[in-house]
C-alpha cells in the first residue's frame, strides 16, 4: 500500500510554511529566553506599557455575571459611546449603528478582507499583520513605496502613480498613523490630498487609529474629516486603554459604507458570533471618557512623549539618523550607517542584525523586512514599552500639568527602556573597524 499522504500536505497553501505573526513570536521567545534565566530587554512586542484604568478595570468587575451572547455588531449602548466618542473627540459626525464591535481590531480588519474584494495597498514600512492576512485570504498586495526623509509617509503622488497604472481596480488602502512601526503621523494638509486622489479612484480607506490617543499633542484628525464616505475608522481599547489582551476593536462605517458592515456582520456571524460581554460593558466607560481618563490620558502622551524624545536624543548622539517622533511607542531606526562595521560581523540584513543584538545585548526588537522592508536594508522596530506604567503614572501625576517632566525623568522611571537603548548605542559604538581589502 503506498504511504499516506502526511496531513500537513492538505494544508491550504496561502497558509504553508507561514511562521506565527513576527510580534507574538518575539514575545513568546522573549519570555522563554528570560525563563532560561537570560536578561532581556522587551522591545519586541509593541503592548501599551499602562495599566487599565481603574474606573475601566471596576466596570468589568461589576460586569463579570454577563453571560449573555450579545449582538454580533456589539452592545448597543457600546456601539452609541463609540459614536459619541468620536463626535466629543473628532467632530465625526457617527451614529451608534455605523459602529461595528469586534474582538480586536485585528480580526476586523482580517474579516474586511475575507468580504471586501479588493486588493490590499499599504506603505512600506506597515504593521506585521496586514500583508499575512490579505496573503491567507488570496488577496493582492501592492506595496506603496516610501522615503525615510519623509518620514515613511504615503504621499499623494505614490498613490496616484499606483492608481492611474489601473485605475479601474477595486482596492483597499490602510492608513495607520500615528503609525506603528515609525511614530510619525500626517497633518491636514497631507491627509487631504491623500483623501483626494481615494476619491478620485473609489479607493476604500481604512483609516487605523489604534494609536490616535496616544498622539503626543493629543491632536489626532481622521481621514474621515475629508473623505468620510470612503473611510472607516479602526480603533480599539488595546493601545490607549492598556488593555491589548481584553481584545476589543471597533469599526465606524460612513451610511454608504454600510452595506460592508452587514457583509462583516455576516462572516462575523458564521465565526466568532459576537464579542465578549462583560468586556463590552466595561468598554461603555472606556468610550464615555471622564475625568480619570482624560488624566490618564494626559499622562501617558506626557511620559510616551519624553521617553520617544530621551531616546530620539541618545540615538541622534550615536550616529543615527533619525527624527523625533510625533506619536504611540515605536521608532524605525536605519543602521545604514553602520553597515561597514556590521559586515565585519558578517551582518548583511536586518533578521541576521536582530539575532545578533538579541545575543549580544539582550534587547529583543522586530527586523525592517517583518514590516516588508526589502530583506538586506538594515532597519528595525523598537517598540519602547518595557518598563513599568504605573509606577511612571504615579510619577507623572505628582508633577504639575503645566510643569515639563524633569530632564531624568525617563531615565528613572523608564530606566529599562533607556538603558536597552544605551545598549544599542554601546554596541554600535563598538563594531570593528571595516578592514580594507
Ligand atoms: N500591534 C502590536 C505590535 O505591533 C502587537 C499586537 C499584534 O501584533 O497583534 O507589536
Amino acid at each position: 500500500m503506498p504511504d499516506k499522504p502526511g496531513l500537513t500536505s492538505h494544508l491550504n497553501l496561502n497558509v504553508r510554511g507561514l511562521p506565527i505573526s513576527a510580534t507574538l513570536g518575539i514575545n513568546e521567545r522573549s519570555h522563554q529566553l528570560i525563563k532560561e534565566g537570560r536578561r532581556i530587554y522587551k522591545l519586541g512586542l509593541g503592548q501599551s506599557p499602562f495599566p487599565v484604568p481603574e474606573v475601566v478595570v471596576n466596570e468589568l468587575k461589576v460586569n463579570a455575571f454577563q453571560k449573555n451572547y450579545l449582538p454580533v455588531l456589539g452592545l448597543p449602548e457600546l456601539r452609541s459611546a463609540v459614536a459619541e466618542y468620536y463626535r466629543r473627540t473628532q467632530g465625526l459626525n457617527f451614529a451608534g449603528e455605523d459602529v461595528m464591535i469586534g474582538p480586536g481590531s485585528k480580526e476586523l480588519m482580517f474579516i474586511l478582507q475575507l468580504v471586501y474584494y479588493g486588493e490590499l495597498v499599504i506603505p512600506t514600512p506597515s504593521w506585521v499583520s496586514y500583508a499575512p492576512q490579505a496573503h491567507i485570504i488570496g488577496r493582492q498586495i501592492k506595496w506603496l513605496e516610501t522615503d525615510a526623509k519623509n518620514n515613511w509617509k504615503v504621499t499623494p503622488e505614490n498613490l496616484e502613480k499606483l492608481c492611474s497604472a489601473d485605475p479601474d481596480r477595486p482596492r483597499l488602502i490602510i492608513l495607520n498613523y500615528p503609525s506603528n512601526p515609525h511614530g510619525y503621523t500626517y497633518c491636514d494638509t497631507e491627509l487631504e490630498a491623500i483623501a483626494a486622489v481615494a476619491r478620485k479612484y473609489s479607493i476604500l480607506v481604512l483609516a487605523d487609529e489604534i494609536y490616535g490617543e496616544v498622539h503626543f499633542l493629543g491632536e489626532q484628525t481622521s481621514i474621515a474629516q475629508f473623505y468620510p464616505e470612503g473611510t472607516i475608522v479602526s480603533s480599539g481599547l488595546s493601545k490607549w486603554c492598556g488593555a491589548g489582551g481584553w481584545r476589543l476593536g471597533t469599526f465606524t462605517f460612513p451610511p454608504q459604507l454600510q452595506w460592508l458592515k452587514n457583509a462583516m456582520a455576516t462572516a462575523a456571524s458564521e465565526t466568532y458570533t459576537s464579542t465578549s460581554a462583560p468586556i463590552q460593558y466595561a468598554a461603555i466607560k472606556a468610550f464615555q471618557g471622564g475625568p480619570e481618563i482624560d488624566e490618564y490620558l494626559f499622562q501617558s502622551r506626557r511620559i510616551l512623549a519624553h521617553l520617544a524624545h530621551t531616546l530620539v536624543a541618545r540615538l541622534q548622539q550615536a550616529g543615527f539618523d533619525i527624527a523625533p517622533t510625533q506619536g504611540g511607542f515605536y521608532l524605525f531606526l536605519d543602521f545604514e550607517m553602520f553597515r561597514p562595521g556590521l559586515a565585519e560581523k558578517a551582518i548583511g540584513d536586518s533578521v541576521e542584525l536582530c539575532e545578533l543584538l538579541l545575543n549580544d545585548t539582550g534587547v529583543a526588537l522586530l527586523p525592517g523586512v517583518a514590516f516588508g522592508r526589502p530583506p538586506t536594508e538594515l532597519t528595525v522596530r523598537i517598540a519602547f514599552v518595557d518598563f513599568d506604567g504605573a509606577l511612571a503614572l504615579e510619577a507623572a501625576g505628582g508633577i504639575a500639568h503645566n510643569t515639563p517632566l524633569p530632564d531624568n525623568f525617563s531615565e528613572t522611571q523608564c530606566a529599562d527602556c533607556v538603558a536597552a537603548i544605551d545598549a544599542i548605542c554601546h554596541w554600535v559604538g563598538h563594531l570593528p573597524q571595516p578592514t580594507t581589502r
